[in-house]
């Protein structure tokens, strides 16, 4: 008999194959209210690793973290118009602290521009104080009507990064900086996970920007998902908080500022990247555990040898867990470890001892195979790192062989039904054609040159809408 699958299939129901995974690999929780999260320790452990490794190719860039409130006067929000009138919508705010109505409300951040901007104001004086290149790791709180686990919360953890430099060309240069080597970089490299990246319409762009550039991903449905983006916010910020400085001849400007965040949805979009039918597949260079040494039986040769080969990992420089728990079924810990997309696993039982093997069991290709005990070690590194080119490649190839060149808003619509991206001349479409696919919840991605590249202006000759149905 065929065992019942432990999550709903993918083909069967997307979402609920989602929910059920979240949920059995111990991912997260909702909380009590409506759109809020509580993060289990297997999913805070990969939200630590993408902060380690973002913390430090931000830090590349020269930018420092600091931590500003999380309650923001709310008069603060109604300087600069498109800016509250872009959020307004999604606010929370304080009214009664210590059983009394607050003089003036209280906005719980739904993102730092305004405050920052408060301070950024007194900090800076002169084109010596520049460039400011600040970054907060936090929560923000958007009141969100659609929630879903990780991927849209009411209270979400983020990192966002403010900047004020002196020209509008060096703001515009960062904010793509930080969209190449600290975010595309990451996604690449660390969660393999492929993207397009180009600028947003303004339509879709970030309220009070003048340009917002995009990673754009494949989920495995084929929907959208935007995975991080970057803004330049020209001067719009400074002339509302007053962010001058005096230049080199003298004369006072306002600066030029970028801004730039990275999600919790990040998580989810690992979930909808790289999962398969028996849950989640980590990419090595993020796992927090790239490998478990699991006892089979509750034998004690076979835990010396478990905990040996755990130093011996460890020792190697391999993220490694010893699951020794052999008061459990084996069954149900290998299920386990497989939900939650451990890429290796290395178990040792009696029969193996006795043969001077274990059996390396792998996740992310699949299969499994006896190897010699003293071999495992030094065959490691080399499998991790086919299995973290494996996830991008597939990530990548799933976009290409699900992407086709349309010519007409009608074949658009078709295309993104069918769970497919449609490139589309951006002259073809245009803001009305837009507003039409918006009719048939079909939304422009973004944005591209004709060469691939982010164009320096949406109506630049060439440009190619990439339009699809998205998270
Ligand atoms: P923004 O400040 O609006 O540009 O948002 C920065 C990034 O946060 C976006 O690129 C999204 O990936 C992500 N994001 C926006 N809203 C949410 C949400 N409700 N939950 C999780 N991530 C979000």
């Amino acid at each position: 008999m065929a065992k019942a699958p432990v999550l709903t299939p993918r083909a069967d129901d997307f979402p609920r194959w989602y929910q059920d995974l979240i949920s059995k690999a111990e991912l997260a929780d909702n909380g009590p209210v409506r759109g809020t999260m509580v993060i289990r320790p297997y999913g805070y452990g990969l939200w630590e690793r993408m902060q380690a490794e973002m913390d430090a190719r931000i830090k590349e860039t020269g930018t420092e973290n600091a931590y500003f409130p999380l309650l923001i006067p709310q008069s603060y929000l109604t300087r600069e118009a498109d800016h509250v009138e872009g959020f307004a919508p999604e606010l929370a705010v304080v009214t009664h602290g210590g059983g009394k109505e607050l003089e003036e409300p209280a906005v719980v951040r739904p993102t730092s521009e305004t405050i920052v901007n408060e301070y950024f104001s007194k900090w800076v004086q002169s084109y010596r104080d520049l460039p400011l290149l600040i970054n907060q790791w936090a929560n923000v709180v958007r009141w969100e009507l659609r929630p879903r686990l990780f991927l849209r919360t009411s209270e979400f953890l983020w990192q966002e990064g403010h900047t004020a430099h002196a020209t509008y060309e060096e703001a515009r240069d960062f904010a793509a900086r930080i969209q190449r080597e600290v975010y595309g970089d990451f996604l690449t490299n660390v969660l393999a996970m492929d993207f397009v990246s180009g600028r947003k319409t303004v339509r879709e762009r970030f309220a009070g920007a003048v340009n917002t550039l995009t990673l754009e991903s494949m989920m495995g449905d084929g929907k959208a998902l935007q995975m991080v983006t970057s803004h330049e916010l020209g001067q719009n910020f400074a002339k509302a908080f007053h962010t001058r400085f005096s230049s080199k001849d003298g004369s006072q400007d306002y600066v030029w500022q970028t801004s730039w965040g990275s999600t919790t949805r990040m998580i989810g979009a690992l979930v909808m990247t790289h999962g398969d039918d028996d849950g989640l597949r980590v990419p090595p260079r993020l796992a927090q555990i790239q490998a478990v040494v699991l006892a089979v039986k509750d034998d004690e040769a076979v835990l010396a040898k478990v905990r040996e080969l755990g130093d011996r990992l460890r020792a190697a420089g391999i993220r490694v867990r010893v699951d020794d728990r052999t008061d459990l079924p084996f069954g149900r810990r290998a299920v386990d470890w497989e939900l939650k997309g451990v890429p290796v696993r290395v178990e040792v039982g009696p029969r193996d001892l006795e043969n001077g093997t274990v059996t390396l069991v792998r996740r992310i290709p699949g299969g499994k195979e006896a190897v010699a005990v003293d071999g495992v070690v030094d065959l490691l590194p080399g499998l991790l790192e086919e299995d973290q080119a494996l996830l991008l490649r597939q990530s990548r190839e799933r976009r290409e062989s699900r992407t086709a060149d349309v010519a007409t808003i009608g074949e658009a619509v078709e295309a993104a039904g069918a769970g497919q991206w449609a490139r589309i001349p951006w002259a073809t479409l245009g803001a009305e054609g837009e507003t039409r696919l918006a009719e048939h919840a079909v939304t422009v991605r973004c944005l591209v040159a004709e060469d691939g590249s982010v164009p320096d202006d949406e109506d630049a000759p060439g440009n190619v809408a990439v339009v699809a149905r998205a998270y």
